[in-house]
């Protein structure tokens, strides 16, 4: 399975700095596959990515790769796009970086609606740094910053993602990885700003305290509890209670701003000529 997607890869970089069961391998293999079965020219894509577990993504593929600042991915490559539009751009951002730090970078990525790909890894919690508790831990689980359980309400990515603007919103798991790289070449064909969230298993800083058990259950409760949005069609809100929809939650029409901002360029252009 690999093989056939190793060329994406940098392997002198290996080995990866993961722990054993985590997710983020498993997310970072659909988005390779992804690009892939788009068909872009690895010259021709850019991977940014912010800090923490999921960014150090970035260094393992090789397309032209940006590892940046906490919670500054978003704005690294609404610069690259802005300068290059034509590059096809992937910011790789976990759910800290992306919406504490970054929080204020995303929403105004998703409110422009820059042709840029999100694609968050979301495990709940600031893995590398030790287990603090994120924007997207939910109500009354454990972190190192929350040892009797936190306190704060949670995140729901997709509907910050909704109401910022973005116009493509999607959410699959480290389990259903095909649904996963679906989401991701639909987000990449889309013109505009696209969010995935890609839920993840950290079973390190976040399962372990929070006793969901070894990786193999922790990947078992996505499979549980994750409804794919066709499905969830047909069901009450009690059969959906405690579960989360999967599959594409969003789709939008709305200005692309490289475009506007080339067609800003050609009406300040006409101007000077008169
Ligand atoms: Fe993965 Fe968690 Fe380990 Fe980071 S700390 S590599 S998110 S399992
Ligand atoms: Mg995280």
């Amino acid at each position: 399975m690999f093989a056939q997607i190793e060329e994406y890869f940098r392997l002198e970089k290996m080995p990866h700095i993961w722990c054993p069961g985590c997710g983020h391998g498993i997310i970072l293999g659909a988005m390779v596959r992804a690009i892939k079965e788009l068909g872009y020219d690895q010259d021709k894509t850019v991977v940014v990515s912010g800090i923490g577990c999921s960014s150090r993504a970035s260094g393992y593929l090789d397309f032209n790769t940006l590892h940046t600042t906490h919670g500054r991915a978003l704005a690294f490559a609404t610069g690259i796009k802005l300068a290059r539009p034509e590059l096809n751009i992937f910011v790789v951002m976990g759910d800290g970086d992306c919406t504490a730090i970054g929080g204020n970078h995303f929403i105004h990525a998703a409110r422009r609606n820059i042709d840029l790909n999100a694609i968050i890894f979301n495990n709940n919690i600031y893995g590398m740094t030790g287990g603090q508790y994120s924007p997207t831990t939910p109500y009354d689980k454990k972190a190192t910053t929350a040892p009797y359980g936190t306190i704060e309400r949670s995140f729901d990515l997709v509907e910050l993602a909704k109401a910022s603007g973005a116009t493509f919103v999607g959410r699959a798991t480290a389990y259903h990885t095909k649904l996963l790289t679906q989401l991701i070449v639909q987000g990449a064909k889309n013109k505009g700003f696209s969010v995935i969230e890609a839920i993840s298993q950290c079973p390190t800083s976040y399962g372990r305290r929070n006793k969901m058990g070894d990786p193999v259950e922790m990947i078992k409760w996505q499979k549980e509890h994750a409804v794919n949005v066709k499905a969830a069609k047909n069901m009450t809100e009690e059969q959906l209670a405690g579960k989360f929809k999967i599959g594409v939650l969003h789709q939008s029409e709305a200005p692309e701003y490289t475009a506007m901002y080339d067609e800003i360029i050609a009406r300040a252009q006409q101007k000077v000529k008169k």
